[in-house]
């Protein structure tokens, strides 16, 4: 039991350290014009998502309209043929397919481990960049959804899920302008891995020797990803 009289044991003040505490530095915060490009970009991303989704779905709806109207109209005269019905289908679906390529829409590239190991193409670029500026890094290509998940390459909000060039040049943005490097090099989408620029005419008049393709002052040049069975390029 303790004693009342007796005042209470009092505990020692703590000792000041002898070191330091290690100091963190402060947070970096981006500079406000930074974070208000990357917000406008937001912006314009989401707006371009929002108005492809409208639109997809008042296309949706007008054709699914149409086909309704035009099939009943046609059932009640005992005009339709169900099996024609489903081959004209089939042929008229396969033409919207092709229709939609050259339409504004979200292009994802096909699935393939970057990291994966692969034959590469033979070309010494750090010879040829001299010669060649390095265009190929001005040529637009999807990325894929590996590309997506590391948040590393960009993409154009306005234009998903392509990478992002620079509305300056057209180069990439990961082009950097003084030395045509990539400063994205270990996380280089599959098509940079792949890509070769020997028989591109875009890229080269003759490769061989060394004639590169006239400049194009904005090339807006798709970069096709290719797939197994097409011919080489
Ligand atoms: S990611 Fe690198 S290699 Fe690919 S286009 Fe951009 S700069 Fe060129």
């Amino acid at each position: 039991m303790s004693d009342p009289a007796k005042p209470a044991a009092t505990t020692p003040p703590p000792t000041t350290p002898t070191t330091p505490p290690p100091t963190t530095p402060p947070p970096t915060t981006p500079p406000v014009e930074a974070r208000s490009a990357a917000l406008a970009d937001m912006e314009d991303g989401l707006r371009f998502g929002h108005i492809m989704a409208m639109e997809a779905r008042l296309d949706v709806a007008d054709v699914s309209a149409r086909v309704l109207a035009l099939t009943e109209e046609l059932a009640g005269r005992g005009l339709v043929n169900l099996r024609k019905l489903s081959e004209r289908m089939d042929r008229l679906r396969d033409e919207e397919r092709k229709r939609d390529q050259d339409r504004a829409m979200v292009h994802i590239a096909p699935h393939t481990d970057k990291y994966a190991p692969r034959e590469m193409p033979s070309i010494d670029c750090a010879a040829l960049i001299p010669i060649c500026h390095g265009r190929c890094c001005r040529l637009s290509f999807p990325l894929s959804f590996q590309d997506l998940d590391e948040r590393v390459v960009q993409w154009d909000y306005r234009r998903p899920y392509h990478i992002r060039q620079r509305p300056q040049d057209g180069y990439c943005v990961h082009s950097q302008p003084e030395t045509r490097g990539c400063t994205v090099y270990a996380q280089r989408p599959t098509i940079c891995r792949t890509y070769d620029c020997r028989r591109d005419k875009r890229i080269w008049l003759d490769f061989e020797q060394r004639i590169p393709a006239p400049e194009e002052p904005q090339p807006l040049v798709q970069l096709k990803i290719p797939s197994p069975g097409d011919p080489p390029r």
